[in-house]
């Protein structure tokens, strides 16, 4: 199947549509987690007060982030250009959904995206498990083989081969991960020109 004839598409936020800004390490040791861990697995192991209060220090952190997101290259012709052909686009981040808002709105793309296809930490399971890719199948009433599934790292493409959605990695100049990929572009720009077949 051509990437042209797919009329449902899921991004990835950070680093897909938008510029990844999110400096992990620094994170990690604000909020005092082992660099080996991951962050949201740690937060939820904590005792609730605890938990509670790093979450509430992660959500301030990530929303000033989100004021300031700027769309990576292509993204917006992209985007903008899937919604004019009458495709169904959803969102899937580990970030939380107001702050998925947040930055769809400082991008200028969130009238693109129906907010209960916007899935977040706390509408979806974590990536690389694919709860998410098959709620939004559900929810579009189509095979999860009739999704795509776009982002810059391997839990999106995990995601999407757990899903049995087809893969797309952007804005990685090589393809590290060859075995999870059915295409893969160097941005968004180039998946555009993909998308047109
Ligand atoms: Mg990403």
């Amino acid at each position: 199947m051509s990437l042209a004839q797919y009329r449902h598409w899921v991004f990835d936020m950070d680093g897909t549509l938008t510029i990844a800004v999110h400096d992990f390490a620094a994170i990690r040791v604000a909020l005092e987690i082992p660099p080996e861990d991951d962050i949201l697995h740690h937060l939820a192991a904590l005792p609730e007060d605890e938990a509670a209060a790093k979450h509430a220090w992660l959500l301030a952190h990530e929303r000033e982030l989100a004021l300031n997101a700027t769309p990576a290259t292509g993204a917006l012709d992209l985007v903008r250009e899937l919604h004019g052909r009458g495709c169904q686009l959803g969102i899937l981040t580990r970030n939380a959904h107001e702050l998925a808002l947040l930055t769809l709105q400082a991008i200028g793309l969130d009238d693109c995206f129906a907010s209960a296809d916007i899935l977040g930490r706390g509408e979806a399971p974590p990536k690389p498990h694919p709860g998410g890719l098959l709620h939004l199948a559900e929810r579009w009433q189509v095979a999860p083989g009739e999704l795509v599934m776009v982002g810059d790292y391997r839990f999106d493409l995990d995601c999407g081969r757990a899903a049995g959605a087809a893969t797309v990695l952007v804005n990685l100049p090589e393809n590290p991960w060859p075995e999870l990929v059915d295409w893969h572009a160097r941005d968004c720009g180039e998946l555009l020109r993909l998308s047109r077949g």
